[in-house]
């Protein structure tokens, strides 16, 4: 059991965008099931925030620039857009790989996101949303580089899993670096 404390801490949702839930040109398998989890999360903090894959047409991470993707999340598209059941409408938002050049997984890559939660008193963060193997594992042991304590809600994240195991060796090496996992249940 985990008590949060509004003073220092502050719940992130990663990438609950379109283009990465079913029907999405990058779905994550049953990426809208963190959806409910993470509605029933955000009344508990008071302060949340939200990171958004933010893409120019031609960013490096797409196929057609060398990268592995296709094109999703290009900025201000529908795809890009958060998915219509995320309750974020007070969130802070934050927007990532807003650079053509440069690919960014995680939330604190070439954003203010670090001095913003430090601004705020925040010390500790607790993670969710898309996907467990690429953005919330990046910003989870950035989070750990930027000193902040780092917890993942483990039933509040989905992973692609291009190979079946990618989501369990995430966890792993989240845990192996110091993130503490927990279940929604737990917090209080
Ligand atoms: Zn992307």
């Amino acid at each position: 059991m985990l008590t949060i404390n509004n003073k220092t801490d502050a719940l992130i949702i990663v990438d609950v965008q379109n283009d990465f839930c079913p029907g999405g040109v990058l779905a994550v398998p049953e990426g809208d099931k963190v959806i409910p989890v993470i509605n029933q999360l955000i009344p508990k903090f008071d302060k949340v925030y939200t990171t958004q894959d933010w893409h120019p047409e031609d960013h490096i991470s797409f196929k057609k620039q060398g990268g592995i993707w296709p094109p999703h999340c290009v900025a201000n598209t529908k795809g890009a857009d958060f998915h219509p059941g995320l309750k974020v409408e007070n969130a802070i938002h934050i927007f990532k790989g807003t650079d053509k050049n440069k690919e960014a997984y995680s939330g604190f890559q070439g954003t203010d996101l670090s001095g913003k939660l430090k601004e705020n008193g925040i010390r500790r963060i607790f993670i969710t949303g898309l996907a467990t193997d690429y953005c919330v594992k990046a910003t989870a042991l950035d989070g750990l580089k930027q000193g902040f304590e780092v917890v993942v809600i483990s039933d509040a994240i989905k992973g692609v899993d291009v190979n079946p195991d990618d989501s369990k060796k995430a966890l792993q090496e989240m845990k192996d670096a110091g993130v503490f996992i927990i279940k929604s249940g737990k917090l209080y």
